[in-house]
């Protein structure tokens, strides 16, 4: 029988969770969110997950994170600090895992593409994506659409949301229009999410030598512990020391991470997690080390995600989702049976939808399918 007796009385505990979508009992040897993690782990856009990447495109080469290693990534950092400040370990995990679900293919060109596409019709942002996911799409349930998550998973998921779209999410949209919290759960992940892409961006910038460790060397943050690493080890050099730098940089978030959230939770006193969405923040970095990631996220801006090579490679995603949804848009025949939607009477209603189920076929496409079904509705030769 699982417990949440260890847990701070400020966490989220299952057994007091604001429930689901549809009443299911409650499983008699696992927690809510236990059961969440499950279903997710389960999940067919779970497992698209390992084919669709964030920086690099999927074929790019075989050692870059995908969004399945980098949401394992997020889920391990989260789940160390939780255990930590004593937050419920399944939640940060479930939340973790589902965070990336309803991304596209291409990462963040493939995501600005889409948008741009659906600006007529209500826009795309993929952390309501992830939440039409596990809400609507998956279908594995005899007796609902989606998995039928927890409310606290959901709310993890919905990192943001323009207050538009808050409106008409219900319960789930509330705080973005009262400026309430999340659980601390999932004020964790979102910042668990930034240092692993933080980390593994560099490392895997390093790897594709689109950055050179004499450019990382002007970011303070990094050059720190590559000099402690030059000391303590002066023969290591390359992937080695590479990595031993890295290690030391993730640690060093977390700390600051662990100790600046102890404080601000010791400050604020929460006694339920009703008090935690009341207040203000309380899991953050020290000002200092937020604006020593500050500036490394810039530096990752300006010469990893805008490097050259990454403005190609994101030039031909956009064009390729952009040419997918416009040319089923214009021949809905062409659009597989599953994701057409009747035409009615009401033209404009039925532009609505059609759009909607355009994005979500574009939305679960991985990397190479995606530009699979390109070849195949532009090239007489693909089939
Ligand atoms: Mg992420």
């Amino acid at each position: 029988m699982f417990t949440d007796s260890h847990l701070a009385p400020y966490a989220a505990q299952s057994s007091l969770s604001r429930g689901r979508r549809f009443q299911e009992d409650a499983p008699s040897s696992r927690s809510a969110f236990q059961r969440d993690r499950d279903r997710i782990i389960h999940c067919t856009a779970f497992r698209r997950l390992e084919y669709k990447t964030q920086v690099f495109v999927n074929h790019e080469g075989d050692l870059f994170r995908t969004r399945l290693t980098h949401s394992i990534e997020v889920a391990q950092i989260a789940r160390s600090i939780a255990r930590n400040l004593r937050l419920n370990e399944d939640l940060v995990e479930a939340i973790s895992l589902a965070h990336d679900l309803g991304h596209t293919p291409f990462g963040h060109a493939g995501q600005d593409a889409l948008n741009a596409c659906m600006k007529e019709f209500g826009g795309f942002e993929h952390n309501l994506q992830s939440l039409r996911v596990v809400d609507i799409l998956e279908e594995r349930y005899a007796g609902f659409e989606g998995l039928n998550l927890s409310f606290e998973t959901r709310e993890g998921i919905l990192k943001h949301c323009s207050l538009q779209h808050a409106r008409e999410l219900g319960e789930l949209g509330e705080r973005f229009i009262l400026k309430k919290q999340p659980s601390l759960e999932a004020q964790l992940c979102n910042l668990a999410d930034e240092i692993a892409y933080n980390n593994h961006d560099i490392d895997d910038g390093l790897r594709s030598g689109l950055l050179t460790e004499q450019q990382m060397m002007e970011v303070d943050l990094f050059a720190r512990f590559r000099r402690e690493v030059m000391q303590l080890h002066p023969d290591v050099s390359g992937r080695r020391a590479i990595s031993e730098t890295i290690r030391r940089m993730i640690n060093y978030l977390i700390t600051d991470l662990i100790q600046t959230s102890e404080q601000k939770i010791a400050e604020y006193k929460p006694q339920t997690i009703e008090d935690v969405r009341a207040a203000p923040a309380m899991i953050a970095f020290s000002t200092q080390v937020a604006q020593e990631a500050k500036i490394l996220k810039q530096f990752l801006y300006e010469h990893l995600y805008r490097h050259y090579l990454v403005n190609r490679m994101s030039h031909k995603a956009k064009n390729t989702v952009r040419e997918i949804f416009a040319v089923m848009l214009a021949e809905p025949n062409l659009i597989p049976p599953d994701y057409r939607v009747h035409r009615g009477h009401d033209q404009q209603r039925w532009m609505m939808q059609q759009t909607r189920r355009i994005a979500d076929y574009i939305a679960g496409m991985t990397d190479r399918f995606a530009m699979r079904e390109h070849r195949r509705l532009f090239l007489i030769e693909e089939i």
